[in-house]
């Protein structure tokens, strides 16, 4: 039996909307909008939709980056939302997050053993500034950085070295977890392939549980073992991978997986085009969320919020006409 590291329950994040004189609340964006999910130790959990769909702050979320509005995360069974701050500083090191944008986290005046290093020193695991850097310099040999990078600044390193950078700092701590936000997203194919393998490799030799956040599915369908299917705020689908594309049930994930490239320019996939763009979170359509944009709503979609239902195969979708 796999054992489950982390278990979300029907969790909410809303972000008040201030307005007027006095900046009272006049609204919400539902980000995440009562989401439920596990992911098995060892697993590679995807989470793809279009950009605004709520997958990074999910994963915020899930670290206690953003506070919820409501629901649980347990992390072995631990509601990490009813922590103590000093629960959640000492559980932190398990617990962390690779940025689609290492660079914005990097500071340009600090060198990057430095970087790398300041959360050993923080968490007051290691005291000596030289046992610092002998893990500093392991912990960039086995992200495929040179040793004579550890006193480089920022500045000196390609996008591919910096999201390096960015997987060490979040190695350095020795975590059970890592939510990777769109962790290739601004990379060249050449050098988001060797990113991956990275990830991969390390998830081998360290034992790492990935939620890897994505609005591609190709990358998805590559590194993931479960993926999830997000619009505006809710879970649409959830599936094995192999089972999600064999046998896509909900039509926002179908007009997904229309729009991967094939590599055979002989077969011809029909592509599903979606109409219109994508709701604001703040004021999302009645009744099934994507009824604006699906090609077979009926008057039923518009009214009645359908159930994210069991379809075997751990197959779950929230469709009335599935
Ligand atoms: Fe489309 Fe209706 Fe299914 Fe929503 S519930 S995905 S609108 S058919």
């Amino acid at each position: 039996m796999s054992e489950v590291l982390l278990q979300v329950n029907n969790l909410k994040k809303y972000f008040p909307i201030h307005g007027g004189v006095l900046q009272r609340t006049v609204g919400h964006v539902k980000a995440v909008d009562d989401v439920s999910f596990h992911i098995n130790k060892g697993e590679t959990f995807g989470l793809v939709g279009e950009s605004g769909c709520g997958k990074s702050t999910i994963g915020r979320t899930i670290l206690r980056l953003h506070e919820k509005t409501s629901g649980e995360v347990l992390y072995k069974g631990t509601d990490l939302h009813s922590l103590s701050k000093k629960q959640l500083r000492a559980m932190r090191p398990k617990l962390q997050i690779v940025f689609q944008d290492p660079y914005s986290s990097l500071n340009p005046r600090i060198k990057i053993g430095d970087a790398i290093g300041e959360a050993l020193l923080d968490h007051g695991i290691y005291n000596s500034r030289k046992e610092v850097r002998e893990i500093v310099l392991e912990t960039m040999k086995i992200c495929g950085l040179s040793s004579y990078h550890i006193d480089r600044y920022p500045h000196e390193f390609s996008g591919g070295q910096r999201q390096r950078i960015g997987i060490a700092r979040s190695l350095i701590l020795n975590p059970d977890f890592i939510v990777a936000d769109e962790p290739v997203s601004a990379l060249d194919v050449s050098i988001q392939a060797q990113v991956i393998n990275l990830l991969q490799d390390l998830q081998q030799t360290k034992q790492l549980t990935y939620m890897f956040i994505s609005h591609d599915l190709s990358v998805i369908q590559h590194l993931c073992t479960q993926v999830g299917v997000m619009y505006l705020g809710s879970m649409a689908e959830l599936a094995p991978r192999d089972e999600l594309f064999r046998n896509p049930l909900h039509p926002y994930t179908k007009a997904l997986l229309s729009a991967i490239p094939v590599p055979d320019p002989t077969y011809k996939r029909d592509r599903i085009v979606l109409q219109g763009d994508i709701p604001s979170p703040a004021n999302p359509p009645s009744g099934c969320k994507f009824h604006t944009r699906c090609p077979i709503a009926t008057d039923r979609c518009k009214q009645e919020v359908p159930a994210f239902r069991d379809m075997g195969n751990k197959h779950y979708v929230a469709c009335h006409l599935v």
